[in-house]
Parts: C-alpha cells; structure tokens; sequence
C-alpha cells in the first residue's frame, strides 16, 4: 500500500488514509464502471487555490451522468469536499482525486441493485512528466493502441473503464524509452495523449484534435482561451500524425501534465527539437493563471480557506 498520513474522504466522512478501504467485490472493481476527476491546487500569490474547480466538479456529473450512475452528492458537497480535503492535509499545492464508484451490494453486469459511492484524496504532485520534460520537453511514440471509437465507451465521459487502454498505451512508450504515447482514432488520425490531450503549432494558429476520441480536457480549453488573448487563431481539426511532424511546434495539455512541450515523435525531431516560443509563451501564461498572477482569471481560482 501506498502509506501516508492524513484523510482522504470517503461517502461523507473523513478517515485515516490508511483506513480508507473498500470490500474486494466492489463492483467498479470488477467491471470498471466509475468517473473520476483529476484537479490541480495550486500555491497561488494569495494562498493555495483550486484550479477551475467548478469545471472539474461539473465534468465528474456529465460522466456520470453518461454513464447512467447516479450521483448520491450534490454538486456542492464534491466541491466542499475537495477543498476541506486540501485543507486538513495540510497541502499547500496538489492533486486532488474525486471518484464516483459501485459498491459491493451486488455482483453481475446489471448495475440496478448497486449504489454509487464516492471518495476524494488529495496529495502532493509535482511535474508529471518531469521538470525536464516541462523545460526541453518530451519525446513521444504513436501508440500500436487504438484510442476508444466513442461507441466503445463514450469518450466524452472520464470514466475509469477507458484507462486500461491509457495505460497500455503508456507502458509501451515508457517500455521502449519513450515518456508518453500519441494514440490515434479507430481511422488512424491523430486523438490525443494517454492522460494529455494534443496541440500543434502552426504559424500563428494552433491546431488541436476535435472531441471525436480525445477528452473534453479543461487543460484544453484553457490553453484555447490563453491562445485567443495571445492573437492566435484555433483549429479543431482532424489531422494524420504527419502532420504532428511537419509542424513548427507541439505540445501535450493536462491537469497532471500541464503544459509540456513534445520535441520529438516517433524519433523525429519536432521542429526546434526543444520547447519552442509559442509552447513557452502558452505556458508561461498558464502559470501565471494557476498561480493568481493574471488578473483576467480569478474568476478559475477556488480559494482554499
Ligand atoms: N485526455 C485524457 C485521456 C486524460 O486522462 C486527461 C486528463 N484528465 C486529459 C486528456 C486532459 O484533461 P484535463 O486537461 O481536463 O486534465
């Protein structure tokens, strides 16, 4: 087990992390039917602060309600919960992990008869893909994994039962000496990152996959806004990996990953072959964001007091 202090959250009560503990017919266990949200707080200029946490907070609901689990919790208990947990942690900055799960009521495909519970757990979290990768950026390899047709399971939802495909994804990368994977789409185009999902940098405009296969990341829609204040133009769009190749930059977002630039892809050097400006500019401002140093976007940061 991983052993720590502290308390994680779990349907309505705060216990010991090493007492927070599920029975082994749990059926999300079982059958991989749960939602989850990954959230950043971040040390802010004013004090930690919780990063778009209403976007994340609404984003656990709309999964959960794609996937028909109902949810036992209002909107505003999760997003207390999430800040008390930062709280009485004592965390400065972290990772804050909200899941929604089927109990051990009973077992079999039919979720009629099974409760949806709930924990948070928040912790420490540094660069997830390495404070050198954050800097020179990382190096990529197009997965031999197909990314999820949104028939398969319904993409649109952060649902654990899509992330056995994310890790195999990322284990063959990691396995052959790459630090991420690209997976592409049921058709070969390009979707998006295991945990991250996919900008390139063209001239003035930045192109990214739209949300046929890839997660409606919040990381994303961030980096959107950040582009529009920066004068550039934003396109999603369908693009083949070589495309990836011939751009003059390219980077992964994500709440984990933030913004981390990609210098190579399948052993080919992505333009400057290190961050390039634009990567750096767009992240530079996204810092700033999280950290309470733009005063265009409080409004993102949740207080945590
Ligand atoms: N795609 C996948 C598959 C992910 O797991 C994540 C991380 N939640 C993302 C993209 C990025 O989403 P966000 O920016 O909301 O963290």
């Amino acid at each position: 087990m991983w052993d720590k202090d502290g308390k994680i959250w779990m349907d309505g009560q705060f216990v010991d992390w090493r007492d927070a503990k599920i029975h082994v017919l749990t059926h999300t266990l079982h059958y991989g039917m749960g939602v989850f949200e990954g959230i950043r707080c971040y040390e802010a200029d004013q004090g930690p602060a919780i990063f778009r946490l209403g976007e994340h907070v609404e984003r656990l609901f709309k999964s959960a309600l794609i996937l028909g689990m109902e949810m036992p919790y209002s909107r505003d208990v999760i997003s207390q919960v999430c800040q008390d947990v930062i709280k009485l942690n004592g965390l400065k900055s972290g990772y804050i992990r909200p899941l929604m799960y089927y109990g051990a009521e009973s077992m079999g495909i039919n979720p009629a008869p099974l409760k949806t519970h709930g924990m948070v757990a928040a912790w420490a979290w540094g660069a997830y893909l390495g404070e050198e990768g954050m800097e020179k950026g990382i190096r990529i390899k197009t997965s031999s994994y197909t990314r999820h047709h949104p028939n398969v399971v319904m993409t649109r939802a952060k649902a654990v039962g899509n992330y056995p495909n994310s890790i195999l994804a990322k284990s063959e990368a990691l396995r052959c000496g790459y630090d991420e994977a690209l997976l592409l789409d049921t058709e070969g185009y390009v979707a998006e990152g295991s945990g991250e999902n996919l900008f390139l940098v063209q001239g003035q405009t930045l192109k990214t996959p739209p949300l046929d296969s890839a997660l409606n990341g919040i990381t994303r829609n961030t980096v959107m806004t950040i582009a529009a204040e920066m004068g550039l133009k934003v396109v999603e769009q369908r693009f083949p990996r070589d495309e990836v190749l011939v751009s003059d930059e390219a980077f992964f977002t994500g709440t984990a990953a933030e913004v981390t630039p990609i210098r190579e892809l399948d052993d080919r050097q992505i333009g400057p072959g290190h961050a390039g400006p634009v990567t750096k500019e767009v992240q530079k401002r996204f810092f700033d964001i999280v950290h309470g140093r733009d005063p265009k976007h409080m409004g993102w940061l949740t207080p945590v007091i």
